[in-house]
């Protein structure tokens, strides 16, 4: 698979060892097939169903979890109807699984059998899911605050969990002694394929509406990886002639640490140093201080018309109770798309078409709200 580095344009046979280019950009897979209804594989109900956009090499999967195909829903929230992309309910809880299922398969097909990620909680439970599926041993660093529940998970599936004291970046730079010492990095963050697999979020939501799609997307922003899965997804449907436009994207970030707003709104050229927050914020997922592919992010919301949304810490939980009213429970990370919805919606018109990316399961960060 030929991979192009994001930062310097730089183009080479991907290998999982050169998990980044040497510049430190992150790479994107080189070669967009072409995507049609007619490459549905409607036998599958999966993220498999779309194997037919993969790359050859990535349509034939070791073993699956049952990965994707969630239910996209209408709802008023807000006295404003939206359509709700359920992908809180995946084999581990979260939308990681969209592109952990087929990194982890690449990695199985490979040869590698141990790996390392970095994670606050739901990218580590994911690959430890995916690597007692498939047979592999997974090592991974968290934050010691994380949230008990997504630990837990982490250590039933078998794998080992190091919990690493102090900010989330710390966890990063634990990770890469790791990666120095010859582990196989398995980085929801950088690695091309998972952003891969993420895309087909975008795929299922244009075949569930009618072969069309929404006008806007919301997602919560802290790699990104689920925003540019969307993006990339729909610019692959663009570029076929499938669509005639692409939906805006809408970011979403907790006030205490919103970089990616700052960078959009700003229009930086280089990243500028952003320090994590005294107090974190309950949205713990978005505690990224420098996502690693901003620059591309940055450039989705410029291309797509789409903005981004700084969510006041005391309007999280209350959003994610205002949706667990109505029985959807998910965790507070991925509330901030519910508490950004009155702030889009002065922006947009009341538009059916907005679809609300729900990334989370409540159960991973059970909390009582007094
Ligand atoms: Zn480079």
């Amino acid at each position: 698979m030929q991979v192009i580095c994001e930062r310097c344009g730089k183009s080479e046979n991907f290998v999982f060892s050169n998990w980044h280019c040497e510049c430190g950009g992150a790479w994107l897979l080189q070669a967009i097939l072409p995507v049609s209804g007619d490459s549905i594989d409607t036998h599958e109900n999966s993220i498999w169903r779309y194997r037919g956009f993969f790359p050859v090499e990535l349509r034939h999967p070791q073993d699956s979890l049952g990965a994707g195909f969630t239910p996209l829903l209408p709802c008023s929230i807000y006295d404003h109807k939206v359509l709700l992309k359920l992908d809180y309910l995946m084999p581990t809880g979260s939308f990681k699984d969209r592109g952990v299922e087929l990194m982890m398969n690449a990695l199985a097909l490979a040869g590698v059998r141990q790996v390392v990620e970095d994670s606050s909680g739901n990218a580590g439970a994911s690959v430890a899911a995916y690597a007692a599926r498939l047979g592999m041993h997974a090592s991974i660093f968290a934050p010691a605050h994380a949230s008990p529940a997504k630990l837990a998970q982490i250590e039933v599936y078998g794998a080992q969990v190091h919990t690493i004291p102090g900010a989330r970046q710390n966890a990063s730079r634990a990770v890469m002694d790791a990666v120095q010492n010859g582990m196989v990095y398995a980085s929801h963050a950088n690695n091309p394929v998972y952003l891969l697999g993420q895309q087909t979020a975008a795929w299922e939501i244009w075949e569930q509406m009618a072969f069309h799609v929404p006008d806007w997307v919301v997602v919560p922003v802290g790699q990104g990886g689920n925003l540019l899965g969307y993006y990339e997804g729909f610019r692959a449907l663009l570029r076929s002639g499938m669509i005639e436009r692409l939906p805006g994207i809408i970011a979403v970030q907790p006030q205490r640490l919103a970089p990616i707003c700052d960078a959009y709104q700003q229009g930086w050229r280089e990243w500028m140093p952003v320090s994590a927050p005294q107090v974190g914020s309950v949205a713990e997922g978005l505690a990224i201080t420098q996502p690693v592919r901003w620059k591309h992010i940055v450039d989705a919301l410029d291309q797509s018309h789409g903005f981004c949304v700084r969510v006041p810490e005391e309007q999280i939980l209350p959003a994610q109770y205002q949706l667990a009213k109505q029985g959807f429970y998910i965790e507070p990370t991925s509330a901030v798309v519910i508490a950004a919805l009155p702030q889009i919606f002065n922006i947009v018109e009341n538009n059916p078409r907005v679809v609300v990316s729900l990334t989370g399961s409540g159960l991973k960060s059970p909390a009582v709200q007094n």
